[in-house]
């Protein structure tokens, strides 16, 4: 027995939930369904925002990577650790909610990205940088290709800027390159191309 309803959060401290009428067994088959479903909006959300984080590459992407696969882990382990408590007769509502709360960001962030980059009307600015290193990680799902550059920018002494394939393959540590840069739609600047100086 728990101090509150599994399905629906009532306070309840009988078998059956006086608001929703379920007993705490129905409920927590109940639970089960919806930590399923939204365990693959989470899944979904979380294999869409990959892509969409590199339409318009934000200059601050590996931070964000860093941030969304946070959320995105911690929400995956939540599920089985609300549904050990629920087993054992715990108390989960403060659990199922953050988990609840968790469960739409990654598609968030992919909403966000993409229309800070798709509705930029700025002009981009272009960053005179030299190339001092190159960075290559991850599998065929998420991989991440970087040209590493001294920061324009106050307070950062490198930028971990993402390129496609392209870019990545044709400059190599010493080039001076001009970086295209506009500042995002919601202030979160992205690149826009990489060129070569002349
Ligand atoms: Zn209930």
């Amino acid at each position: 027995m728990t101090a509150h309803c599994l399905d629906c959060g009532a306070e309840t401290h009988s078998d059956q939930c006086p608001s929703c009428g379920l007993t705490s067994e129905a409920a927590e088959v109940m639970l089960r369904h919806r930590l399923l479903r939204r365990t693959a909006v989470l899944l979904v959300g979380g294999l869409l925002f990959v892509p969409a984080s590199q339409v318009f590459p934000p200059l601050d992407l590996d931070l964000i990577l860093i941030f969304v696969g946070l959320v995105f882990f911690t929400a995956l382990w939540m599920v089985f650790w609300i549904d050990r408590r629920a087993r054992k007769g715990f108390d989960v509502e403060v659990l199922k909610r953050i988990f609840f709360g968790l469960v739409p960001l990654p598609w968030v962030f992919a909403i966000f990205l993409f229309v800070n980059g798709k509705f930029d009307g700025a002009r981009p600015a272009a960053e005179p940088a030299r190339v001092i290193g190159r960075l290559s990680m991850g599998g065929p799902w998420l991989h991440t290709r970087r040209l590493i550059v001294r920061s324009w920018r106050d307070g950062r002494a490198l930028e971990r800027v993402p390129v496609n394939n392209y870019n990545y393959d044709r400059f190599q540590p010493g080039d001076n390159v001009v970086l295209q840069v506009q500042p995002g739609l919601l202030g979160i600047p992205w690149v826009v191309d990489v060129y070569r100086q002349d």
